[in-house]
């Protein structure tokens, strides 16, 4: 099964509102799809989320390593897949993004091409599950709308983006706390924090009876010994995200006792590598969620299958679709209360793009 044509294309969507957190904002969607063709017909798609103000990876940079890389691709056969993801990997060594679409065309294509459904590759059964949904940065008005909004619709776990005004995030805090009496509360500064200002801000929390589930990666990514004071004093789960990148990344973590979680998403390591972190984090006690960067629903589905597949993941922050509009939101496999079941999928990720 051979593959013989590749295509590279930037796809553009607009969101909902403006995705806003404290390093930055994206005001559209603008990701990299990447489709590969077998001479039997059968196609394969991936995506990359080019998150600059995050990663500092750029649409025409993942652009060009994907053209690059399809005219590698035409020739080779699709059976030899964990090969060629492989060989490919050092290619992509400082894009991610392309390293995630890379490997999930090939993963799609491979199981296309097999008839089976992408979670297969991952456990025995896909399990169900829901995601948390996210308040983003901005006003406490935006805030309220966005809790009333979700609690109504059903979802339980909030993740509030922090770490641009300390006071307004005490603020937003209290109004999720208050508007969604029963649901759970995730807290993501994005790395604006530091561990003493942290500290303080948790026990203000404390002080009015919040107490966050989880917090997510509150000081700079370099700060191993801020995370490990947090993880000793915060009294809470600590996650990884800008911190862990890599199996590297996510041995240092465990090593320094630095956190009790990792946020696990493709285009940070892309898709095998995360398979990795997953069962490497597991085999020492360290908690998991599965995030994303800005993904449309062809690189959501492809996490839900990944997580449903694997099994058993803590936390799970896969709710990009619900802030863009139009057609690159829909997958079949999320309901409006957020939760997953890849299922009834038979035949890889189950989504066609147009190209
Ligand atoms: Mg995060």
């Amino acid at each position: 099964m051979i593959i013989t044509k590749a295509d590279v294309k930037v796809v553009k969507a607009p969101l909902v509102s403006p995705f806003r957190i404290s390093s930055g904002q994206h005001d559209e969607l603008q990701n990299v799809f990447l489709r590969i063709k077998l001479c039997s017909g059968v196609e394969g798609f991936g995506e990359a989320a080019v998150a600059t103000h995050i990663t500092g990876e750029t649409v025409p940079v993942t652009l060009l390593n994907l053209k690059e890389a399809s005219r590698a691709l035409k020739g080779r056969d699709i059976s030899d897949y964990r090969v060629i993801c492989q060989e490919f990997r050092s290619f992509f060594k400082n894009n991610h993004a392309a390293l995630a679409a890379f490997e999930m065309a090939v993963l799609d294509a491979w199981c296309r091409s097999q008839k089976m459904p992408l979670w297969k590759l991952f456990g025995k059964r896909a399990q169900r599950f829901s995601t948390d949904i996210t308040i983003v940065i901005g006003t406490l008005k935006e805030a309220e709308e966005g809790v009333r909004d979700f609690y109504k619709r059903g979802f339980r776990v909030f993740k509030i983006k922090i770490g641009r005004d300390e006071g307004e995030d005490l603020l937003r805090v209290k109004a999720v706390a208050r508007l969604a009496p029963r649901a759970k509360i995730i807290l993501d500064a994005n790395q604006a924090y530091d561990s003493r200002r942290m500290l303080e801000f948790l026990s203000m929390l404390r002080s009015v009876h919040i107490v966050p589930q989880l917090l997510e990666q509150p000081v700079p990514r370099d700060d191993w010994e801020g995370l490990a004071e947090l993880t000793r004093e915060s009294g809470i789960l600590v996650c990884a995200d800008e911190s862990v990148k890599s199996l590297e990344d996510a041995r240092k973590a465990v090593g320094l006792q630095a956190v009790s979680a990792i946020n696990i998403k493709f285009m940070k390591s892309g898709i095998l590598e995360a398979e990795e972190i997953v069962r490497f984090a597991r085999s020492h006690g360290i908690k998991l969620m599965m995030g994303a960067m800005m993904e449309s629903a062809l690189s959501i589905t492809a996490a839900a299958h990944f997580t449903a597949g694997l099994g058993d993941f803590d936390f799970v922050d896969l709710d990009t679709t619900f802030f863009i509009k139009g057609p690159f939101s829909r997958t079949p496999v999320i309901d409006k209360r957020g939760y997953f079941d890849v299922s009834k999928e038979t035949s890889g990720i189950g989504l066609k793009i147009k190209m």
